[in-house]
Order: C-alpha cells, then sequence, then structure tokens
C-alpha cells in the first residue's frame, strides 16, 4: 500500500470532491478519509480503522468488496483487450455477453440496451431517445419529462433537473423548463394525516393527471420515477400507485422510464423493481448494481415499442447521433458479467430480500418506539428511520441542528457508516447484499445507541 505521509496535504489542495462543503473541507470541518481496502460488507482506512458499510458505498457495491472472481475478470480483460469502441456494429465478447445476461434478467417487453458509464448519462440518453422518438412520430411537441420532487436521476443539465432535491438546483439555474414535477409518493407526509394508502394513492394520481392535463398532453413526452424513492429518502410506494400512475401515464400516451439504478439487480429482493411492482416500462435504466461499482458502467435498457421508431429513425435519418467513446467499456463490461454471475450463484437477491427485511424488522424493535423516531420504513436491503422533533404532528426538525448528520456522526462513531440522507432527518441504510444478520443487529443495536446520543 502506497504510504504518503502528503495524502491528507494533497487532498486539500488538489482534490475537488464531490457533493462536499467545499469551504468547510477547506477549513478542516469536513473529515478526510482515505480508503485503503475492503472486505465484504467492511471497509478500512490509511487510520486503520475497519468500518461496517451500511450503505455499500454509495448503494451500489451489492456483492460486497473484495470479490476476487469480479478483480480477475477486470484483470484478464485489461490484459486482452483493455479498450475497443463500440459504434458502428463493434463489440467484444464481454459487452455482447452482458447485454444478452441483462435482457435474461430484465422484465418483459425488452428490446436493447445502450451501455453508458453512470446513472446520470444514462438518463441523459433516455431523454435523449425520447426525444428523437417523438420527432421520428411526427410529434415535435411532445418533449416534456415529468418527475417527482424527491426524485433522484443523476446530477446533469437535464438530469440535475428531473433530480427533484432543492440542494441539485439551488444556484445551478435548474431545472431546464423541459422538466416538471408532480408529488412524491411519500405517504408519511401526506396532506392530510386522515388519508388511507389508497387515498393517497389516488391523489397522487389525480395531482399526476392535472399537471398534465394544465400542460398539455401532447407536450409531455415521459414519466420517470424510481420504483423505490432513493436518495429523496428510502421512500417504498404507498399500495396501488405504479398500478394507478401506469394507467394516467396510458391513457396520455406518455412513455415511463423506471430509473432502477439504485433497486436493478436485486435491491428490492427481486432481480428488478419493475417486477417488484409490477410496472410495465418503455425503457429502463441501470447503473450501479450492474457491475457492483467494481468498475463504472450503466445501461438504458429500450422495450419494444420505442427500439422500433429508434429503427424506423435511422432508416429516415442515418445512423443514430448518439454515443459515448466508454458506451460498452469492455473492462466494464467483464465487471458486469462476473457480477451476475456472482450474483446468481450466491444466491444474493434472495438474501437481499430475505436480510434486508430481517434488517428492517430489527431496526423497527430497536428505534420504532423513541419519541422522535417518525417512521422507520424501507423494502428488500433498504431502510430509513425518519427522525421528527414532534411524533404526532411530524414536526422537523430546524435544518440547523443537524439532527441526521449528527446521528450519522454517531454512527460513524462506533463503526457504521450510514448516510444522512440529503433532505429531511432521514437516515438511511443499503447494505450490500451478502449481509447477515449479525450484522443487521449490529447495525440496528447501535442505531439506536446514536439516537439515545443525539436525542
Ligand atoms: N438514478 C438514481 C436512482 C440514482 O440513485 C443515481 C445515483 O445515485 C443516479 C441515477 C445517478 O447515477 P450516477 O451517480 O452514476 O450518475
Amino acid at each position: 500500500m502506497l504510504k504518503n505521509d502528503m495524502l491528507e496535504q494533497w487532498d486539500r489542495e488538489n482534490f475537488f470532491h464531490p457533493s462536499t462543503h467545499l469551504a468547510g473541507f477547506a477549513r478542516g470541518e469536513v473529515p478526510q478519509r482515505v480508503v485503503t481496502g475492503g472486505q465484504g460488507c467492511h471497509i478500512e482506512d490509511r487510520e486503520g480503522n475497519r468500518l461496517l458499510d451500511a450503505f455499500a458505498g454509495l448503494y451500489c457495491v451489492n456483492v460486497g468488496y473484495g470479490r476476487q472472481d469480479i478483480a480477475e475478470a477486470i484483470s484478464e480483460q485489461a490484459k486482452e483487450l483493455a479498450y475497443y469502441h463500440s459504434y458502428v456494429g463493434h463489440g467484444t465478447e464481454a459487452s455482447i455477453t452482458l447485454s444478452k445476461m441483462i435482457l435474461d434478467r430484465a422484465p418483459e417487453g425488452m428490446s436493447k440496451v445502450y451501455f453508458g458509464l453512470g446513472g446520470s448519462d444514462a438518463n441523459e440518453t433516455n431523454v435523449k431517445l425520447i426525444w428523437y422518438y417523438n420527432n421520428i412520430l411526427g410529434r415535435p411537441e411532445k418533449k416534456k419529462i415529468i418527475s417527482r420532487w424527491r426524485g433522484y436521476h443523476g446530477s446533469g443539465l437535464v438530469t440535475g433537473s428531473l433530480t427533484g432535491l432543492e440542494l441539485f438546483h439551488k444556484k445551478f439555474d435548474l431545472p431546464l423548463a423541459q422538466v416538471i414535477h408532480t408529488d412524491a409518493p411519500y405517504y408519511y407526509r401526506r396532506p392530510n394525516l386522515d388519508m388511507s394508502e389508497e387515498a393517497f394513492t389516488a391523489y397522487c394520481a389525480s395531482e399526476l393527471e392535472a399537471l398534465i392535463e394544465r400542460e398539455g398532453p401532447d407536450t409531455i413526452a415521459a414519466f420517470i420515477g424510481e420504483p423505490v424513492l432513493g436518495t429523496g429518502g428510502i421512500v417504498p410506494p404507498p399500495a396501488g400507485y405504479w398500478e394507478a400512475i401506469q394507467a394516467v401515464l396510458k391513457k396520455h400516451d406518455i412513455l415511463l422510464i423506471a430509473d432502477e439504478v439504485v433497486t436493478g439487480f436485486g435491491r428490492l429482493g427481486s432481480m428488478f423493481g419493475s417486477t417488484h411492482y409490477g410496472i410495465e416500462p418503455d425503457i429502463i435504466t441501470i447503473a450501479k448494481g450492474l457491475t457492483s461499482a467494481y468498475a463504472p458502467l450503466s445501461g438504458s435498457i429500450v422495450g419494444d415499442k420505442v427500439w422500433k421508431v429508434l429503427e424506423q429513425g435511422t432508416d429516415e435519418n442515418g445512423p443514430i447521433g448518439h454515443g459515448w467513446t466508454y458506451s460498452a467499456h469492455p473492462i466494464g463490461a467483464a465487471a458486469g458479467v462476473a457480477n451476475l454471475k456472482l450474483i446468481d450463484e450466491l444466491n444474493l437477491v434472495q438474501n437481499a430480500g430475505e436480510t434486508g427485511a430481517y434488517l428492517n424488522k430489527v431496526m423497527a424493535e430497536a428505534v420504532g418506539g423513541h419519541a422522535n423516531v417518525g417512521e422507520v420504513r424501507g423494502e428488500g436491503m433498504l431502510c430509513a428511520v425518519e427522525l421528527v422533533k414532534d411524533r404526532d404532528s411530524r414536526t422537523f426538525f430546524d435544518a440547523a441542528d443537524k439532527v441526521g448528520p449528527s446521528i450519522a456522526a454517531a454512527l460513524l462513531d462506533q463503526g457504521i457508516i450510514a448516510r444522512a440522507m440529503p433532505q429531511g432527518d432521514i437516515i438511511g441504510f443499503a447494505p450490500p447484499f451478502c449481509l447477515t444478520r449479525d450484522e443487521a443487529d449490529e447495525i440496528a443495536c447501535k442505531t439506536a445507541k446514536a439516537i439515545a446520543k443525539v436525542l
């Protein structure tokens, strides 16, 4: 391991860290951590700390750290053929095999995979494909994309606009005009506490329809949503939500993008969130779990209906003018093939469902009784604890109180990495799928201690 006494200084002087308080980092208020290794659900840092990573990096190291099978597949691919592009009919054994493996696992009605590098560029691709699609169909006005408040779809210009979190818009002149937002399916924060889950679902669907009618259905191209809201607070949908939303979209001939960057490849205990909730998307976004982040790779799984029009478009207009140098990068593809094999061999989707349900149960038991815990919620290997000032009125703490970040820090002091989600005081957990029940118990027990310390 590289031992370099200058590393911390070089870090402060040279490294522009994403999603970081830049001035605070420069002043030394944001702790530095140089991560040096990982095994299973744990990472290690340069100071010799061993931490249980209950957020799997950024909910992406789904198979856990230190998987030699994936490392070897990457190494072999790099030695044999580090790079070739995938333009004009080129491919590699890894990228072609991976496209087949993805389609074999995807929900019904999916036709082809377009590969990118990360979730943001995949969603940019999706929006461009949908604009192209409507142009080919002679509907140049049908271009707006509806997203949800609290959705997260990336940090680019269009994808940062799709993201429905204030932090990602503020001072960036976002959202762009082509993107509009509708309500988050956030039952805990429903407008009226007397509403049943079914009534809230009906409310979300009618708000969506009202928005479509206000804007004009002929101007709306697509709706994008995560099967379970992720970065916006880990919020599973209320009962019947996806069925009700899809009925509205079908009625107005609006395409559906299921953003499965977090949920794809097993996090909910099903291979895809779409199958978990009966969603029939036109395009599915995949990234993180595709390679378990052993190499950057994303994809847009394009359904039959869109695919046919894209083909027609190239007959009319020539080759599709959309490509990244690193689309289907062979090293990413080799990592993807090895990762999907490992998920099958180790039954990790099933473990995500079972141990995830166990984590949610023990978490509810450990913290659910605390006066400031408003809700413990989750699905599969996703779990969230929402903290409130007052349980009955569900009042928020002042942001300045930093309740969420303080609890995450108190967890870190006990060797557990959890995430203070960006909006509200919500502590998120999204461990690797290889989590054991003992590790789930440890996370829950230490969360209770962290909450007791702060509140
Ligand atoms: N979509 C979802 C649902 C995500 O959670 C994320 C990242 O967290 C993205 C898209 C963006 O992916 P990336 O950060 O790889 O660009």
